[in-house]
């Protein structure tokens, strides 16, 4: 392609993916995507200077829609330049200290994944707040943004300023609101910044008003601006602004490296999207100096992280046969990098969720980390193609056995109905090994699958029937390996009661509800003779699971499967009770690193003496425990005047 009509090419996408993602909220490829085309563009500009033209999208930003009234801003609100590696950021740190001299001061701030937002007060009183739209020209939305509690409607010090921030939706209320939205059959966004931007921009703002928005603040602007940037931020604090806390002053650009290497993993604790790292100079004298470019200033650039979205094509739908017999369906695509790791697999979940996105084999989909570890498809993006693909049909018939597929009690899942079906029993036995059941080590699926195959296992009771000759035979595995096979095995029998329950795959009792059966009943014996009454009056448990475990422990096989593993020797110690009730009713929510506890070590704490942990603050918690570097679970609980205890207080009230 020659350089002229491949420039051309990548102006026309820019342009059409600029329009869906700032008037539409609904990008159709990842920012990691967009960004290598941006790149692109920009160094072909850079060898071609005589082709870049006013329209290009590297010489102005964003869009402008048509829903509001246009507002002129007084002063430009730029974009940023962004890089994804370390040498870029260092070169541009380089070229600073070659024209200003060494150790240059920086600003580390988090770039939070929102959009970016322009707010007027005369005399303290906010006045006017618009959209950044293409930097020049913004959307006037004074209405809709004085429905965001995190916006001072009046600051604490009469000043005429204009500020600039980022306008956010917490990851937790983009969940739920997404949630609500498949419910009600309604659209549903690709991430907490379109949902962000979507919930902002309505006409109506009693709808705005409902939608959970939030706001940090980070720039300054007034006639008499402190000297450095950090300055401006102590200051916007002191006015009343809402500021994020993890903004630091950094001697160098190490220091800067260093900063965006500890945030790249922390920031999934956060509650917020935050895609990377502002870096700016911290003297405005330097700042002002270096000026801008078309479109963004020379004295800051955005480290990003690596991607957490992309977009691929399904090669392949893979059926694969669960613990519970349920057929989980698998989209299969080229391996590509997704939040620093190599996927080339991501879960549909059900056949109800491919008919949802309509996701068909030859699809271009967009795939994300769920929870940041598991790959998720999230939509099918609109492509000429979909039409043309056989929409997706669900099996009929188990695709390991052939068996029979049906549904259970009106669950969206379709499931394997034969109990022999070899997948299923291997999966159990898997399930068995895995670290939050009878945790056995090196016990994995290649294992598993000889052992199967050699007809020498087909349920885990007989895995304790095996000898270290067994293992001997299987390909691969020498004496050693073969002893601590066995031993392992060996030293799983004397796994916790709520281990044992939990790997027992009891239907609809997972790992925290088998928890709150071994605290309830000491023994698997009091539990295998528990009546549905006494199952139901236990909180925690409905009439259903009570219902579900009474069947299982007084069904017929597995009575005699129970008592098999009792005569081999797997019996757990008696669960411990209680040390005490002083937290009985108590819901707990641990944030921050504590000096002397572990967090399992707090949790467990927390139980002993009958209390809850949560992993969410809200107005049901009873007390936050904090250690140093707490982040925004302890603001939310600041905000809702929840009581706060250090490590000490807690230690303290135990002791009581
Ligand atoms: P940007 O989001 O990369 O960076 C600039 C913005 O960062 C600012 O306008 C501000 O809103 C924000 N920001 C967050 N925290 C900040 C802080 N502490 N200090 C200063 N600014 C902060 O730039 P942009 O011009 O808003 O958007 C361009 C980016 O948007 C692209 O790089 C791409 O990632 C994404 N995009 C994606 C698509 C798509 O189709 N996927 C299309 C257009 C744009």
């Amino acid at each position: 392609m020659m350089v002229l009509e491949r420039i051309n090419y990548l102006k026309d996408e820019i342009n059409k993916h600029n329009y869906n993602y700032y008037v539409e909220d609904n990008p159709t490829i990842s920012d990691f995507e967009y960004d290598k085309m941006f790149a692109e563009l920009k160094l072909l500009e850079s060898q071609n200077p005589l082709l870049i033209t006013p329209d290009s999208p590297t010489q102005r930003l964003g869009s402008v829609s048509e829903k509001f009234l246009p507002y002129k801003h007084k002063h430009r609100l730029y974009s940023l330049d962004n890089t994804y590696n370390y040498e870029d950021l260092t070169k541009w740190y380089n070229k600073i200290e070659k024209e200003y001299g060494n150790d240059i001061e920086l600003v580390c701030e988090l770039k939070i994944d929102g959009l970016a937002i322009a707010l007027s007060y005369e005399n303290g009183i906010f006045t006017r707040g618009v959209t950044r739209g293409d930097g020049i020209t913004g959307e006037e939305i004074t209405q809709n943004l004085k429905t965001i509690k995190a916006i001072p409607l009046k600051l604490f010090k009469d000043v005429n300023v204009e500020v600039r921030g980022e306008i956010y939706m917490p990851k937790t209320s983009f969940e739920k609101l997404n949630e609500e939205n498949l419910k009600n059959g309604e659209k549903l966004f690709a991430n907490p910044r379109n949902a962000a931007a979507g919930s902002l921009r309505q006409l109506d703002s009693t709808i705005t008003a409902k939608r959970d928005l939030s706001m940090f603040t980070y720039t300054l602007i007034t006639d008499n601006h402190p000297k450095t940037h950090y300055e401006s931020i102590l200051a916007l604090k002191q006015m009343g602004f809402k500021v994020n806390p993890n903004i630091k002053l950094c001697k160098n650009v190490q220091d800067a490296i260093d900063y965006c290497k500890y945030w790249e993993n922390k920031r999934f604790e956060l509650d917020y999207a935050t895609d990377g790292v502002v870096i700016k100079v911290n003297k405005i004298a330097i700042q002002e100096d270096l000026g801008f470019t078309a479109r963004a200033p020379k004295w800051a650039t955005a480290f990003k992280f690596p991607p957490e979205e992309i977009t691929t094509k399904v090669k392949e739908i893979e059926l694969g046969v669960g613990k519970t017999g349920a057929i989980t369906p698998v989209a299969i695509f080229d391996p590509v990098q997704l939040a620093g790791s190599t996927v080339s697999r991501a879960s549909l979940h059900n056949f109800d969720e491919i008919k949802r996105l309509d996701v068909r084999i030859g699809d271009t989909v967009l795939i994300k980390k769920a929870a940041e570890i598991i790959p998720k498809v999230i939509k099918v993006i609109e492509t000429p193609e979909h039409n043309d693909l056989p929409i997706y049909e669900p099996p009929t018939q188990c695709p390991v056995c052939g068996g029979k597929l049906g549904f259970r009690d009106g669950e969206v899942n379709l499931y394997c109905l034969n109990p022999e079906c070899s997948e299923l029993l291997k999966a159990k036995i898997e399930f068995w090994a895995s670290k939050d059941a009878m945790d056995i080590d090196s016990l994995g699926p290649a294992v598993i699958e000889q052992l199967y195959d050699r007809k020498l296992i087909t349920a885990p009771v007989d895995l304790y029937r095996l000898t270290k000759e067994d293992f001997m035979q299987l390909d691969l595995i020498k004496e050693k390996s073969a002893t601590n096979l066995y031993n392992a095995i060996q030293e799983s029998k004397t796994r916790p009661l709520k281990r044992l329950i939990t790997a027992l795959c009891v239907k609809n009792v997972g790992k925290e509800t088998a928890d709150i059966l071994a605290n309830e009943f000491g023994t698997l014996e009091n539990l295998q003779n528990a009546e549905i009454e006494e199952l139901t009056n236990i909180n925690g448990i409905g009439p259903i699971m009570a219902e579900d475990i009474y069947k299982f422990f007084h069904d017929e096989k597995n009575v005699i499967m129970l008592s098999e593993l009792k005569r081999l020797g797997v019996e757990p110690p008696p669960a411990d009770v209680p040390k005490s009730d002083i937290l009985k009713g108590k819901t707990i929510v641990l944030t921050g690193t504590l000096a002397n506890l572990t967090r399992d070590e707090a949790s467990e704490i927390i139980k002993s003496h009958g209390g809850k942990t949560s992993s969410s603050v809200s107005k049901n918690t009873s007390f936050v425990l904090a250690g140093e570097n707490a982040g925004s679970k302890l603001e939310k609980a600041q905000n809702l005047n929840i009581t706060i205890l250090t490590e000490e207080d807690f230690l303290e009230m135990i002791k009581e």
